[in-house]
């Protein structure tokens, strides 16, 4: 159950790399001898560290990495990779589909292991840290969150125990839930009804970023949602503002739409698993490079979404 509570926040990318593996495993179902050679492959991933230090300050620094997914060994995803994410700032990913946003957090969330270089996580590689510190330090929020049938103050609280009311609504004003909480005939009370079915995906996101920032992470990943309509209800901009008053956090935003992240600190354009551009909105339009020209084939499609 403890691993469970862990790990719910990263469920929507658990359950997309599931889906990955199966359908490569359904390719295999002819040979079903391979099916045996997934199931008697050794875990790529060692869960032997034991760093849990008080003080974390989140700062990430991707290192060179090259990576392949142990399915398509023969194609490099990743190669050269090297990024900083520095404490209380806004990183979005940003680029084409297939580029390699999803797979560096992946690569930060632990799910795989670099083929080469590495991650450090306050200059510590992220292998050394121990297993469930670093599932509670590094939070992710997917695009399709996973709420179950109870309340909204039960989804937010999730696993915390005596956790008061007082404490959730803190952390949904943080995700700016409150408001559309307050709404509500119930309030927190409201059942979210089968799997968060009666909510939107953008409230359910809300709802999984105050599940995630009452943890208090050091380092905080979104997903943006991309669903048509639910561009103008992320919180990102409102998720900033809140943040401004935890400034030590780290935040990762996988940006779909250019728009909303136009306020961000540092902004990185990742195309065929290098970053190819980096900077501030600004810089990167005086620069007229593939930013803006990405920004530019894009905008349209982006202006009729909002
Ligand atoms: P999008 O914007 O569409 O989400 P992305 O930039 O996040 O794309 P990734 O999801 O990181 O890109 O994918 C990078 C490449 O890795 C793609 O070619 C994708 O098909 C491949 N890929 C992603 N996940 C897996 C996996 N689990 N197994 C094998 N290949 C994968």
């Amino acid at each position: 159950l403890v691993s469970f509570i862990l790990y719910q926040s990263n469920m929507g990318t658990n359950i997309r790399t599931l889906i990955y593996i199966f359908g490569d495993m359904l390719n295999s179902v002819g040979a079903a001898g391979k099916v045996f050679e997934y199931l008697d492959r050794e875990p790529q991933i060692s869960n032997k560290g034991t760093l849990q230090p008080e003080t974390l300050t989140g700062h990430v620094h991707f290192h060179n990495l090259s990576f392949s997914y142990p399915t398509r060994q023969e194609r490099k995803v990743l190669q050269g990779f090297s990024l900083e994410l520095r404490p209380g700032q806004l990183t979005a990913l940003v680029g084409p589909s297939g580029g390699g946003k999803s797979t560096c957090v992946s690569l930060l969330e632990r799910f795989y292991q670099p083929q080469q270089g590495e991650i450090l996580l306050d200059g510590q590689p992220l292998h050394s840290y121990q297993h469930h510190y670093l599932h509670r330090k590094v939070a992710m929020v997917g695009q399709e969150p996973v709420l179950f049938s109870g309340s909204i103050k039960d989804n937010i609280a999730y696993g915390l125990a005596d956790c008061s009311l007082e404490r959730v609504q803190e952390a949904a004003r943080r995700a700016n839930a409150h408001s559309f909480i307050s709404q509500l005939e119930k309030g927190y009370d409201t059942d979210v009804g089968e799997r968060g079915g009666q909510m939107s995906g953008g409230e359910k996101q809300r709802i999984a970023i105050a599940r995630a920032l009452i943890r208090e992470p050091q380092v905080l990943i979104l997903d943006e949602v991309t669903s048509a309509g639910f561009t103008q209800m992320f919180p990102l901009s409102q998720v900033q503002e809140a943040l401004a008053s935890c400034p030590s956090q780290t935040l990762l935003v996988i940006a779909h739409r250019l728009k909303t992240i136009e306020r961000a600190d540092q902004i990185v354009l990742i195309d065929q698993g290098t970053v190819l551009e980096q900077g501030t909105h600004q810089e990167l339009m005086d620069r007229k490079g593939s930013y803006y020209k990405l920004r530019e084939r894009l905008f349209t499609e982006d202006d009729t979404s909002h």
